[in-house]
């Protein structure tokens, strides 16, 4: 077995440009400009830019990184398939600092790469979990420092996280909330969750009115040391923690500080991973070309005031 890095599109700008063209472009070259199909050509030649096309409607070039997290990007084709394979290979995620020491871009670049990588990670898919009486276990956690916070009792200074996680699927999707009061968890659940789905949680009060809204609702008491209830050993949130488990010791272990402007980035990150792990039959190159198709429609902007808005 060869080294998957030793695939041409990690070296070669020509192979890069093809790769990621076939994939954006499944049915043939589209003019960004125009949306021409027919009479687009792609330039050859010693003096053009790889990677660059005319349309002969509209008369104007065009490349395949408009419209996507590429555009505006001086950095090399061949070096963001490099990075993408390995923010999406590897387990906890990889550091900005690390990227940099690989890559061999500057530390500023890698952080704006690992942003707009995360960002093609972000799931537009809002399928419905639970459907045909499907489980879904619900939970929240508590990351970081909220910027400002006063460090008050309970969690008030902390960011936080709601999960939710399909049971038959095995999917999970995530979302930072503001606080975990009934009034702001119930309308995400009811959004996100199949009336007919069964809804584990814990004996948090915010999850109190579930059992009105759907078919059933299975509690645990954390509190009282209880993960798994004796009589029904399908009630339990167990998925729900392992999912909190795996994103908290690597954003700990690999990020450390994450302010809350970007945590959602973070969180597509995590979720991106786990949606798209070995369990569900993903490996590796097919982790990363999954990611390349979410490069469509998620450029993002750089203000050197405020970093990426
Ligand atoms: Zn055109």
């Amino acid at each position: 077995m060869s080294s998957a890095l030793s695939a041409p599109h990690f070296h070669s700008e020509e192979a890069a440009f093809t790769y990621v063209e076939a994939r954006i472009w499944a049915n043939g070259a589209v003019c960004p400009h125009c949306g021409g199909v027919e009479r687009v050509g792609k330039l050859q030649g010693t003096s053009t830019r790889v990677g660059v096309w005319k349309c002969y409607q509209c008369r104007k070039p065009f490349t395949v990184k408009i419209g996507t997290i590429f555009e505006d990007s001086k950095v090399a084709m061949h070096i963001w398939l490099q990075a993408i394979y390995l923010i999406a290979g590897s387990k906890k995620g990889i550091s900005s600092n690390q990227l940099h020491r690989i890559l061999g871009v500057t530390l500023k670049t890698a952080w704006f790469m690992s942003h707009r990588i995360r960002e093609a990670m972000r799931d537009g898919n809002g399928d419905i979990f639970g459907g045909a009486g499907g489980v879904v276990e619900v939970d929240e956690t508590f990351i970081g420092h909220l910027k400002g916070a006063e460090k008050k009792r309970a969690f008030h200074h902390k960011m936080k996280v709601l999960a939710l996680v399909d049971r038959d699927s095995g999917k999970a999707r995530t979302m930072v909330i503001e606080n975990v009061k009934a009034e702001t968890l119930m309308p995400i659940v009811l959004a996100n969750v199949a009336r007919e789905a069964r809804v584990m949680t814990d004996e948090h009060s915010g999850y109190r009115d579930i059992g009105k809204f759907f078919a059933a609702h299975g509690t645990t008491s954390h509190g009282r040391g209880q993960y798994v209830d004796l009589e029904d050993r399908s009630i339990h949130s167990n998925t729900v923690e392992g999912y909190f488990s795996i994103f908290k010791r690597g954003m700990k272990g690999v990020y450390q500080h994450c302010s809350e402007k970007h945590l959602h980035r973070y969180l597509a990150e995590y979720e991106f991973r786990y949606n798209n792990r070995v369990a569900l039959g993903c490996n590796d190159a097919v982790r990363a070309d999954t990611l390349l198709k979410g490069i469509i429609g998620k450029r993002l902007t750089y203000n050197p005031a405020h970093g990426i808005a």
